[in-house]
């Protein structure tokens, strides 16, 4: 069985416990590898290996590393059919979408970073008359943690791994325990890019164990993290009392509110890829939909009859809409939402049930579904699902539907469907989200501002702001003598 292997110091190595976890495929639920079952022991060594790089590292000139990112952006695309059928069959998803999006922008992830950090500069503020010149230093903070979740596997480690080695810094790293492959495969490529040892070290295992040892190592001076509320909100209590720099990136529960004037054709595609991409588990998927009442039959008719053809399958398979879920849990978790929408009088219009796939049996797949339901104060409404899920409403006026879709913890992001602009601006002011779409989806400009509200974050990552997230600035204040 295919064994994957913790990266420290620029060589692989094995768990110092001698412990394994298995790994599922879940679009048949056989284990297919095994992944160090890592704890606090590894944690440390890759902690030394970064705090030994770190000197040399953060004292690379931007130009070389530029370079190094730029090279990496390159061997991605390079190995981007490995990686990519790597990603389908360790996350389930299909793989035109690995092939298309999670990988292309694991790549471009580095790209951006290899040039946004030629660009980051820093101010000067002369107090003329004063004699006075004051320069702000952007300095590496040293040895950084990130954490990321198994939805985007590569595409969400790579966001914060980017950043953070482009500013000087080291990290150790853990990508989610239920999706460790192609984080392993990025070990060697990091070693053909020529980035140094101990730059980026890559320690595998459970949450509760590897990640938390992360979190509580005193000498990691910042956590980047992604993933849900619940453990978010443990990181923060934890990292917090010990001053470390926090960014969190969680869960979202987003309203897609859509009114009767927009390109229905438009809306209705897009409106099908924002609920159902990658099985629905994206943060950014609009699982609340709010549809203004004159066109809600038509909409929950048209929208019905294209969720119910599509295809639920082998991810390998090329006309595959929809994969596996993620895991077994996950996929017990998302069913027992459908189960406690029925009981709060919701109804189900389509799917609502597991998928058999031929020859893949044992596979997590479910239909996509669509719910009927007769509140936004249901449960359904309210927490987070992550899965092919999503409800419907019907709204009467504008004030009702920001209402619906402000009245939760969350505030990741919003999509508008209007071609309104007055109502346009006054919506984008109002709605309680960090990121709001007009007439589009998942359209996004790395350089722009990328993260939550309320409970769905703290912080900003995306363009300079996760520079800036990843370094210290440092006044340096200088007096002058007026000589002659
Ligand atoms: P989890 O919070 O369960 O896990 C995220 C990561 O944290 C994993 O690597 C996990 O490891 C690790 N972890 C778990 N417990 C701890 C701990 N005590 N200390 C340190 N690390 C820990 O989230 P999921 O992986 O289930 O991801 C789904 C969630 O992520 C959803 O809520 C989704 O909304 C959110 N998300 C948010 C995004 C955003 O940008 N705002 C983007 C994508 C997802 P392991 O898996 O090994 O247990």
């Amino acid at each position: 069985m295919e064994k994957i292997l913790n990266y420290i110091d620029g060589t692989f190595c094995e768990p110092s416990s001698g412990q394994w976890l298995d790994n599922y495929n879940p679009s048949t639920g056989e284990v297919y590898s095994q992944i160090p079952d890592s704890n606090a022991d590894d944690v440390s060594e890759a902690y030394k290996a970064a705090e030994k790089a770190f000197p040399s590292w953060s004292n690379t000139t931007i130009d070389k590393r530029s370079r190094i990112l730029i090279k990496l952006a390159d061997l991605i695309e390079e190995n981007l059919d490995r990686l990519a059928a790597a990603e389908a069959k360790d996350n389930g998803k299909p793989l035109s979408l690995a092939t298309t999006v999670d990988i292309p922008r694991a790549s471009a992830n580095f790209r951006f970073f290899g040039n946004a950090i030629t660009q980051f500069a820093s101010q000067a503020h002369e107090s003329v008359g004063l004699q006075t010149m004051n320069f702000t230093l952007r300095e590496p903070l040293g040895v950084v943690g990130c954490i990321s979740p198994w939805n985007l596997p590569l595409y969400l480690f790579t966001w914060k791994i980017a950043p953070a080695i482009a500013a000087g810094n080291c990290v150790v790293a853990k990508p989610s325990e239920v999706t460790p492959m192609t984080a392993y495969l990025l070990g060697e490529l990091c070693t053909e890019a020529g980035l140094p040892p101990g730059v980026l070290n890559i320690v595998h295992g459970n949450g509760p164990t590897a990640g938390e040892a992360i979190v509580v190592h005193q000498k990691i001076k910042a956590i980047s993290f992604t993933g849900g509320t619940k453990t978010g909100e443990h990181i923060a209590r934890t990292a917090a009392p010990m001053f470390k720099k926090l960014s969190l990136e969680l869960g979202g529960k987003n309203p897609n509110l859509i009114f009767a004037d927009c390109n229905y054709d438009k809306m209705l595609a897009v409106t099908v890829r924002s609920s159902f991409a990658n099985q629905g588990q994206i943060c950014l998927c609009g699982s609340r939909i709010f549809i203004e009442d004159s066109i809600y039959e038509k909409f929950k008719k048209d929208f019905v009859a294209k969720v119910s053809v599509m295809k639920v399958g082998d991810p390998f398979d090329s006309g595959t809409h929809l994969g596996a879920l993620v895991s077994q849990p996950h996929l017990e978790k998302v069913i027992s939402y459908i189960e406690i929408a029925k009981e709060e009088g919701g109804k189900v219009l389509c799917g609502g049930e597991k998928v058999n796939v031929a020859g893949k049996e044992g596979g997590y797949y479910l239909a996509p579904t669509v719910i009927e339901i007769p509140n936004n104060k249901c449960r359904v409404n309210q927490e987070e699902i992550f899965g092919p899920v999503v409800t419907l409403i019907a709204f009467k006026t504008e004030v009702e539907a920001i209402a619906m879709a402000n009245d939760v913890k969350y505030g990741l992001s919003a999509t508008l469907w209007t071609k309104d602009v007055d109502r346009t601006m006054r919506l984008s002011k109002k709605l309680e989200a960090g990121i709001v779409w007009v007439n589009t989806w998942l359209n996004r400009d790395l350089r722009t501002p990328f993260g939550g509200m309320k409970e769905s974050g703290v912080g900003r990552e995306g363009g300079f702001e996760a520079l800036r997230f990843f370094t210290e600035s440092k006044n340096v204040c200088i007096s002058w003598e007026d000589g002659e």
